[in-house]
């Protein structure tokens, strides 16, 4: 069942050569075999085989009512909310908490029979780029143990190498589905902001804050994508019109595309990575598109320009977790003051703390203007920069990331390093563009690097037209 797309597994199961159940049966038994990775929080394993042998009777006696997504295996990523069950974003601050509602988009896919397999590990609160920022501990590369898998969705693109279901619902606030989809040698694919609802996201940078889909195949991706991107009035970021299925695909045979040469030649881009993306860039050519190299002003903003807006938001979105509404409460607190304090101290960890301090920061008084003004002022010159290149241009194209999965031990000497390794993924995320993550090679060590592939703002199928192409 490797490597069949959803039509495929669709005709089989029409065709009653396969069964939900079966389908079912295998993606648990690739989870058990592939345990240590640690890509799971939580199996479904009883609900997730009692919804395949319902929906075996429907394919057999109604199949004109079956759902779009019948005998779509989903994983979903502890980040997303689902009526009466757990969501713990990666923290031990909502350890027990249950939710009593589901996330708009995860509700749009169980209404067309996707099967909900299991809640994917991440990093703590989608803070991080490794999944080691993870309470329940890092989750592993398929392809080298002692490698991360790449973060914040890394236990949701190793559900999709692991082959332990067939599409992963994830979140992505500056890269954290594109990133690991990378690492892990799959496809990652972020919508432009507002096309699909954030409600029941648990959110980190409202602003940022998008579902995310990964996957092996780009139709797919576009099946999924068709269902979740519904105007929803719960989300008042969304738009009303140009959602996923009112997009034109406009093929052509030659698209204009550009590139940041200065981003790519870099000192912190590895070797192979680069050799890679410049041959990418030869064969785009000899496929008949026009590919220009062209000046980007603000990479030097970009990060400093995520990380400030990013942490002043989480920090005012994670103050909701006080002790009282939710999950975690210190046992040891005997004041409202100890209530507030200790629950927060012993439930967050070490990233979170630092971000929820930085964004306090940026946000006080004294800093203001000098920190989070400033970098908005910035987030809108970036915006009006690249809606000017997608004047000229269909697609800019990028690495995904500079360098390949790195040791899971490996602590970074320079705390920002980590943080500067997000410079290709946060341009799409800082003006709401849509952007996907495709396959582009191994290293000499075989470890999975990707391409991106940047498109305007509403232009999304056009750009899951192109990365099907390449
Ligand atoms: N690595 C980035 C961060 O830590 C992106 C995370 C994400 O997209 N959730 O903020």
């Amino acid at each position: 069942m490797e490597n069949f797309s959803l039509d495929q597994l669709q005709q089989q199961l029409l065709r009653g050569t396969l069964s939900c159940e079966r389908l079912v049966l295998y993606y648990l038994q690739n989870i058990v075999n592939t345990q240590e990775l640690n890509a799971y929080v939580e199996v479904y394993a009883d609900e997730a085989m009692d919804y395949a042998k319902a929906l075996d009777i429907k394919i057999k006696n109604q199949p004109e009512s079956l759902g779009k997504l019948f005998g779509c295996v989903l994983s979903v990523k502890d980040l997303i909310v689902h009526k009466d069950h757990k969501v713990s974003a990666g923290s031990a601050i909502l350890s027990g908490f249950e939710s009593q509602f589901t996330a708009s988009a995860l509700d749009a896919v169980l209404k067309e029979d996707a099967i909900i397999i299991g809640r994917t590990n991440c990093d703590e609160f989608g803070m991080g780029s490794d999944n080691t920022n993870s309470h329940f501990g890092p989750v592993r590369n398929k392809i080298d143990k002692s490698k991360i898998s790449g973060g914040s969705s890394g236990g949701a693109a190793v559900s999709v190498q692991a082959d332990t279901c067939l599409v992963a619902l994830g979140t992505d606030t500056g890269g954290s589905v594109r990133q690991p989809a990378a690492m892990c040698g799959v496809i990652g694919f972020k919508p432009s902001y507002g096309l699909v609802s954030r409600f029941g996201l648990v959110a980190y940078a409202s602003s940022f804050d998008q579902l995310g889909i990964i996957g092996r195949h780009v139709s797919d991706i576009d099946k999924v994508m068709s269902i979740v991107s519904i105007y929803d009035e719960n989300d008042a970021t969304m738009y009303s019109d140009g959602l996923y299925s009112e997009q034109e695909a406009i093929k052509k045979t030659s698209y204009r595309i550009a590139y940041f040469d200065q981003a790519v030649h870099t000192d912190g881009i590895q070797a192979e990575v680069y050799d890679a993306f410049n041959n990418s860039v030869d064969k785009l050519r000899s496929m008949g598109h026009e590919v220009n190299k062209i000046g980007f002003d603000y990479l030097e903003y970009l990060v400093p320009c995520y990380y400030i807006l990013t942490t002043a938001e989480a920090s005012s979105n994670l103050s909701r977790y006080d002790g009282i509404r939710y999950g975690y409460r210190s046992p040891k607190a005997k004041t409202l003051q100890d209530v507030y304090t200790m629950s927060r101290s012993e439930g967050f960890g070490k990233e979170v703390k630092k971000r929820i301090m930085l964004g306090s920061f940026v946000l006080s008084e004294a800093y203001y203007d000098a920190y989070f003004s400033k970098a908005q002022q910035v987030r809108q010159l970036i915006r009006q920069k690249m809606d000017e290149i997608f004047e000229n241009y269909d697609f800019i194209i990028l690495p995904t990331s500079p360098v390949v999965a790195w040791d899971i031990d490996q602590k970074p000497s320079d705390p920002l390093a980590m943080y500067m390794a997000d410079i290709y993924t946060v341009l799409a995320s800082l003006t709401g563009m849509p952007a996907v993550s495709v396959p582009n090679g191994n290293n000499s060590d075989n470890l999975p690097f990707g391409i991106q592939v940047l498109a305007g703002t509403k232009k999304d199928k056009n750009l899951l037209l192109f990365a099907g192409q390449i």
